[in-house]
């Protein structure tokens, strides 16, 4: 096969030149940090699953008019998006205080809160991506408030559709990361859903026992990381027909 360039290289994904302009391959890895990078390892077969489950839930999010920049799985590891601008701030949601809220506000994790909270925090490793607030967005330039306004409403359609399809499936979405690109078309530019949605970056707790379904089991060093991930995607019902003994998958191709 062709070698491809490699454009960026993530902790848990490997970017690709796609094939054709506008597109990129998104290649899923085993590796996992934590711990501002202090912990690290490998959960065999994360790739394979994080591909599969950000593909199907993508999916069911364009189905109900969310744009994404997923266009199609290529293979066990990688799928093809379209390029976009990343905008450089992650989107926090909150259904139950759980992790960095409950430490920084002495809320108990597990506390079903209120009402969902937004949180923004600014896409900078050498800052440890710092809390911040839609003032320092817009001020800084990192997006407009038209930008905003697309974000919070796209954000709170994303929340209710997931707190739905998981709860369907016996698992709470307690909170989740995610992330906006701008993506162009001739001279119109519309924000889209980028990045991933998996149990590296949603807190999924079961709804009955309350466990940890998510990549707190790895944080915290729980044990039974894998069996988890594994979980979550046979609860929505797209584990691998290859089983969880087979997910090497294709290699990196430098
Ligand atoms: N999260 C993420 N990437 C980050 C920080 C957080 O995907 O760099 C996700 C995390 O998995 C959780 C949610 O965002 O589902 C809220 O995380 P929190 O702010 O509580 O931070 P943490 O406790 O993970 O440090």
């Amino acid at each position: 096969m062709a070698r491809r360039r490699q454009l960026y290289e993530g902790k848990a994904k490997i970017l690709f030149e796609g094939p054709e302009p506008g597109t990129l391959v998104q290649y899923f890895k085993d590796e996992a940090t934590a711990l501002g990078g202090q912990r690290k390892g490998i959960i065999t077969g994360k790739g394979v699953l994080n591909n599969r489950i950000s593909e199907y839930l993508m999916v069911k999010l364009a189905e109900i008019g969310i744009p994404t920049h997923f266009v199609r799985r290529l293979n066990m590891r990688e799928q093809l998006i379209r390029e976009v601008e990343i905008i450089p701030v992650e989107i926090v949601v909150r259904n139950v205080a759980a992790g960095g809220l409950s430490a920084r506000l002495g809320i108990a994790e597990g506390t079903r809160l209120p009402r969902s909270i937004i949180e923004y925090y600014y896409k900078n490793e050498a800052l440890s991506n710092p809390l911040v607030s839609e003032e320092h967005i817009t001020c800084f330039g990192w997006a407009v408030p038209q930008d905003m306004d697309d974000i919070v409403a796209l954000t709170l359609r994303i929340n209710d559709f997931l707190s739905g399809l998981f709860l369907g499936v016996g698992i709470t979405l307690i909170d989740f990361k995610i992330e906006f690109g701008r993506l162009w078309e001739n001279d119109e530019m519309r924000i889209v859903l980028a990045d991933e949605i998996s149990p590296d970056n949603c807190r999924l707790w079961d709804s009955k026992t309350n466990e940890k379904m998510d990549k707190d089991r790895f944080r915290r060093d729980l044990g039974r990381v894998e069996e988890a991930y594994q979980e979550v995607a046979r609860r929505l019902g797209i584990l691998p027909e290859a089983g969880v003994r087979d997910m090497k998958g294709p290699e990196v191709m430098q």
